[in-house]
């Protein structure tokens, strides 16, 4: 560590017997022979050491050594001075740590102050150094600190968000609860205002599917963002994280009483594909700081995989929707099939038992399950066609599910044969509604075909039935129908009732319908 030294006296034969010493001893040597010399050499360059007379050529005693310790206080002074000059020394030795050595100077005198001094400034500079690390290692431990604490802070919210993802929540909900764990972050939260935009691919714009606190305007303004258009748009588009600290040229969106703020819009991207922008509104002024972006890039990918998830678990879940409709429907006519009648038989009644005390609060009338069968259906095949014949039952099942009520319940029990089951009614007002029903098919211009008739034997349905046995007893209605005529309808205990039909006997445990 060098030590610098700057020697004022004004005559140069003293200066020239004394500096060649010190640059052997290895000081950086300055020399001046005027104050003012003196005051610039101070200025220009870090001197530790001055040795000076009191008075200079062109400053006087005190003033002068006042002058150099306002330039430089941490100076280390060596004086040299007359012996009449004594009491002035004294003086700037109380003001400053001066040491006098009384003129003519004696060199070995002055070599052990001068040694001295450089010992006090190197303890000093070290010192100075051990001081100015320590400060750094605060600093640095502070700033670590708030690093730790942000990545703590975030990792704490990307947990609660992939928790969210384990519940079965529509996807505003959701939405409302990313946002809401998003704002609680505390370096994040800023405005407390917030926006998650969805990519709608087929529009190719992002759309706004939550927020937090918006100010009115951008509700609408904002619904709707072209990519490229404003801070999300290209935030969208370039799939970069933007930040700003204040309301410029790229925010293209916004209204007159807006106030001053800025933003960080963070795409949200997977598999390079642009899924949506999550929108943060920051103070204005907010010091952008290096590590917030990595922790908004987490929270982006864990969005990416939040929203990812959604998506295939909406896909699965209108697959198994679509699978269970195709499993227990019949793809010609849209209607229930054998399958869903077989399974769900006692269920049905149940809930159609409940429905129908509901809505009337008097007690349950009954229930039918009436066969239903086009006549000569095979003729308007062999006439036809088979695809006319396929018209003819998609028009049949629709001209069903316009004359039988809701709370019914029609199949296609396959071929031409057809089911449905009457809720809540009377034996009068079936065979009234199911009348209604023949006469609609009858009365009904079938394209090309013309006229279709159909005949339909009906049964009531017993307490504790076996659906089986129901089935026989419309069947043999229905036959009855078939073989008197066809065109008609017929219910079953009236025909036992009649003599018509003998009454079929077995079969009235195991299933309980009601
Ligand atoms: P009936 O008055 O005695 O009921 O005579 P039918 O001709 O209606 O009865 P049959 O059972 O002899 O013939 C039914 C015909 O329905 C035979 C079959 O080819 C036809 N069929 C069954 N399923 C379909 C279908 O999905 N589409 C078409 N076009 N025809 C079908
Ligand atoms: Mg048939
Ligand atoms: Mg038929």
């Amino acid at each position: 560590m060098s030590i610098s030294v700057l020697f004022l006296e004004d005559d140069q034969d003293i200066l020239d017997l004394l500096l060649p010493e010190y640059r052997s001893l290895d000081y950086t040597v300055y020399q001046a022979l005027s104050g003012h010399e003196a005051l610039a050499i101070l200025q220009a360059h870090p001197i530790d050491i001055l040795v000076t007379v009191l008075h200079t050529p062109d400053m006087d005693g005190l003033t002068w050594i006042q002058q150099a310790i306002d330039q430089k206080n941490d100076l280390q002074i060596i004086l040299m001075c007359t012996l009449e000059d004594r009491l002035l020394a004294v003086q700037a030795m109380a003001h400053h740590a001066v040491i006098a050595v009384q003129k003519p100077v004696h060199r070995d005198e002055l070599r052990i102050h001068m040694e001295r001094c450089r010992e006090i400034k190197k303890t000093q500079k070290t010192l100075r150094q051990k001081e100015a690390l320590l400060t750094i290692e605060a600093m640095d431990l502070k700033q670590a600190e708030k690093i730790a604490e942000r990545a703590l802070t975030i990792r704490i919210a990307i947990s609660a968000l992939l928790e969210t993802s384990l519940e079965p929540l529509s996807l505003e909900k959701h939405v409302a609860v990313i946002l809401e764990i998003i704002l609680a972050v505390p370096w994040l939260s800023g405005l407390r205002m917030g926006a998650l935009f969805l990519m709608d691919e087929i529009t190719g714009t992002l759309q706004m599917v939550g927020q937090k606190n918006l100010p009115e305007p951008l509700l609408t303004l904002c619904a709707e963002v072209p990519l490229g258009k404003c801070l999300c748009g290209q935030a969208g588009q370039s799939h970069e994280l933007i930040f700003t600290d204040q309301v410029d040229a790229r925010h293209e969106i916004g209204f007159a009483a807006m106030t001053p703020h800025g933003h960080y819009c963070v795409p949200i991207v997977n598999k390079e594909r642009l899924l949506g922008v999550l929108c943060l509104h920051m103070p204005a002024g907010h010091q952008h700081k290096q590590d917030e972006d990595a922790l908004l890039s987490t929270i982006s990918n864990t969005l990416a995989l939040i929203l990812e998830h959604r998506r295939t678990e909406s896909d699965l879940r209108k697959a198994e929707e679509r699978l269970r409709f195709m499993a227990y429907h019949d793809p010609l006519t849209g209607l229930r099939n054998r399958q869903f009648f077989d399974t769900a038989f006692g269920k049905i009644f149940t809930i159609l038992q409940n429905v129908g005390r509901r809505q009337h609060e008097r007690p349950f009338q009954g229930a039918f399950l009436a066969m239903l069968d086009i006549d000569h259906f095979k003729k308007v095949n062999d006439t036809y066609g088979h695809l006319m014949g396929d018209e003819v039952l998609v028009l049949f099942a629709r001209i069903m599910t316009e004359c039988f009520r809701d709370k019914d319940a029609t199949f296609r029990f396959g071929g031409e044969e057809f089911v449905v089951l009457l809720n809540d009614i009377s034996p009068e007002t079936a065979e009234v509604v199911l009348n209604r029903f023949r006469k609609a098919v009858e009365s009904y211009a079938f394209p090309q075909v013309g006229r279709v008739t159909v005949s339909i034997g009906a049964v009531q349905i017993e307490a504790g039935e076996l659906a089986g046995t129901l089935i026989e007893k419309a069947d043999l209605a229905l036959y009855h129908s078939k073989s008197n005529g066809r065109n008609q309808v017929n219910l079953y205990h009236m025909l036992v009732a009649a003599g018509h039909l003998e009454a079929v006997s077995h079969g009235t445990e195991e299933i309980d319908l009601w």
